[in-house]
């Protein structure tokens, strides 16, 4: 049964949501992000911003020497984030397997839905109309039989695309595009695959698959399957997701140490907020932290004990930090991953707590989830929580 795998992804995010919420912005190039003249870089850029060579994450100071018109807009994030649940909503009302890729994008499997919503082309329609009538802002979408070509697909035709990939399409979709989009061919990749004489995903396709496996192991079946347009891999609902996480990128780099470990102890809360908001725990966790000079290290720490409790989080990767601290080198970028993920009836959460202690860390816990359903996470915390942005 061939599958019909959608994937969604808003035409430049925040720049949009920008430019929806200002009418004086509209037609006009918006750039999303820091300041220029601070080390921030461009979240987003509107197409008008686009047209004058201007990238996301490129150094805001570089976007304005390009676009030296351009308005810049600072990053609202909760604004983004409301939005981002309000377009998740709507695309569970056409499929409930949905797979959240980041904030303006995500995978559905719509298979099976014919009769409901009709053919391809006509749901992605109604998904689009839908998006648009809701957030005011236009998505793009491409439907295929797999992942890869879905988001190839959707890709193909922004802003406001839509475009739908046949079983039998792939290989003229894919034959002349450079290898460099295939899902997981990064730079290294490339290189190593160009020695071999292949530029193109068409010429890896018709590439020998045991010479592929020789030099690359599982890898190179991997790869030759993705360019053959073979992709089998299901859209996982975050319930069945196997890692969760969460990271922020400083504007300015900070070797102040223990203003990072206020941040540990924020990030560790979202994490923790994230997990229970899905009835989940997790066993292991992992801090991650990216130096000035972009060199990333991980130090994980796993518990006997699956948890979601925030101050756990906190406590478990305080070490680690503090490990680092000596080297004394500025952050640039500070993250938390859960992994090793069950769900919260499937282990007691015992851990470094006694049972009445437990008890009462978890009352706190849903007080405070309580509160912040009502009126937005980051009203209230422990009394120690820190904006690594404000
Ligand atoms: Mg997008």
């Amino acid at each position: 049964m061939p599958r019909t795998i959608v994937h969604v992804d808003m035409d430049a995010f925040y720049a949009a949501i920008e430019q929806r919420d200002h009418p004086e912005l509209r037609g006009k190039p918006v750039i999303v992000g820091g300041r220029p003249g601070s080390r921030g870089v461009v979240s987003s850029a509107s197409y008008e911003a686009r047209a004058f060579g201007v990238r996301s994450a490129m150094p805001s100071t570089e976007a304005q020497r390009l676009c030296p018109e351009a308005i810049f807009a600072p990053v609202d994030m909760p604004k983004y984030a409301e939005a981002s649940r309000t377009l998740m909503k709507v695309l569970e009302s056409f499929s409930p397997t949905i797979e959240p890729l980041s904030i303006d994008e995500a995978f559905l499997d719509a298979s099976g839905t014919e009769r409901l919503f009709g053919p391809p082309e006509e749901l992605g329609r109604a998904i689009k109309c839908r998006v648009l009538e809701t957030l005011q802002i236009t998505a793009s979408v491409g439907i295929a039989p797999n992942k890869f070509l879905a988001k190839l697909a959707s890709d193909l035709r922004k802003p406001d695309g839509l475009v739908v990939v046949g079983e039998g399409e792939a290989p003229a979709l894919l034959d002349d595009l450079p290898i460099r989009k295939l899902f997981g061919v990064g730079e290294a990749t490339e290189e190593r695959l160009q020695r071999l004489g292949i530029a193109t995903i068409g010429q890896l396709a018709r590439y020998p698959r045991d010479i592929l496996i020789q030099h690359f192991g599982q890898a190179g079946e991997h790869l030759s399957d993705l360019a053959n347009g073979i992709d089998e891999r299901p859209v996982e609902t975050e319930r069945e997701a196997r890692s969760l996480s969460t990271e922020v990128t400083f504007d300015e780099d900070i070797a102040d140490y223990e203003r990072l470990e206020a941040v540990l102890f924020d990030l560790s809360e979202q994490v923790a907020w994230r997990l229970r908001k899905q009835r989940l725990r997790a066993r292991t966790f992992t801090l991650r932290v990216r130096f000035a000079d972009f060199d990333t290290v991980s130090r994980s720490r796993s518990q006997k004990r699956a948890s979601n409790h925030g101050p756990l989080i906190f406590r478990s990767l305080c070490e680690p930090l503090a490990g680092l601290r000596e080297s004394r080198r500025a952050v640039r970028l500070l993250g938390v991953a859960a992994t090793q993920l069950c769900g919260e009836g499937d282990e007691a959460q015992l851990s470094l707590f006694g049972d009445d202690e437990l008890e009462k860390a978890r009352a706190v816990d849903e007080v405070l989830d309580a509160i912040s359903a009502r009126f937005g996470r980051g009203t209230i915390g422990r009394g120690r929580t820190l904006r690594p942005d404000s």
